[in-house]
């Protein structure tokens, strides 16, 4: 069953996507503000997240990063004007509705972006990450090691996530600069040394025998819990 996690302020719409959602089988949960939709997100780990951009608490792309981070769920934004598209679409939305849109045209996008998630995206969704070493809260963005606090930098957080996300595969250097650094850094190998040795000396129990942090010579990273 697909698990559908219906993020919107509006009670009406709320109940009417429910209802429809329900009715093909789709299983659902509702949230009417960002922060209820984290924390749901977490209990009920969901295949899709419909997501309005327009919330009471917080702006619709602040959830669309914090999801991004460790949720595999494909997001489908909803919105009433186009404009915070791109800005959605760049955090890491998988794609867009405007209001009002037709029943039938959300459950066609919504067949779509699930379909599309279910083949591209790893199992495995959650927030928490154990190891010996250490522990990550991807969803609070803290690392505990020794019982201890780790302070990292939002640069080493997005590192991490990716490398934490794609757990026990290898990551090309060209992918993680892109998506940290941007398409103009693809040859800044050096930055990634610089910043896996960071990371290393900041959660590695021993940084020069790493257990976590996997150099592939030439090629990437790879995570390992
Ligand atoms: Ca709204």
């Amino acid at each position: 069953m697909t698990c559908v996690l219906v993020v919107e302020d509006e009670p009406p719409l709320v109940r009417a996507l429910e209802i429809n959602l329900k009715a093909r089988n789709y299983d659902v949960a509702t949230a009417l503000d960002g922060a209820h939709a984290l924390r749901l997100a977490v209990d009920h780990a969901p295949d899709v997240v419909l997501l309005d951009l327009g919330l009471p608490d917080m702006d619709g792309i602040e959830v669309i990063r914090a999801l991004r981070g460790w949720s595999r769920a494909a997001i489908l934004v909803v919105s009433r004007t186009s404009e915070a598209m791109v800005t959605a679409l760049d955090a890491g939305a998988d794609d867009y509705l405007t209001k009002p849109f037709s029943m039938g045209e959300l459950l066609a996008r919504l067949r779509a972006v699930a379909r599309r998630t279910e083949s591209t995206r790893p199992s495995g969704d959650t927030a928490l990450i154990e190891t010996k070493d250490f522990t990550l809260d991807l969803l609070a963005k803290k690392a505990r090691r020794k019982g201890r606090d780790v302070r990292l930098t939002p640069t080493e957080w997005h590192l991490l996530e990716i490398l934490v996300r794609r757990s026990g595969e290898l990551v090309s250097r060209q992918q993680l600069l892109q998506e940290v650094w941007g398409w103009s850094h693809l040859t800044k190998t050096n930055y990634l040394r610089v910043y896996m040795a960071q990371l290393r000396r900041k959660l590695e129990a021993d940084p020069a025998h790493p257990q976590h942090f996997f150099t592939a010579p030439g090629m990437g990273y790879r995570f390992e819990p």
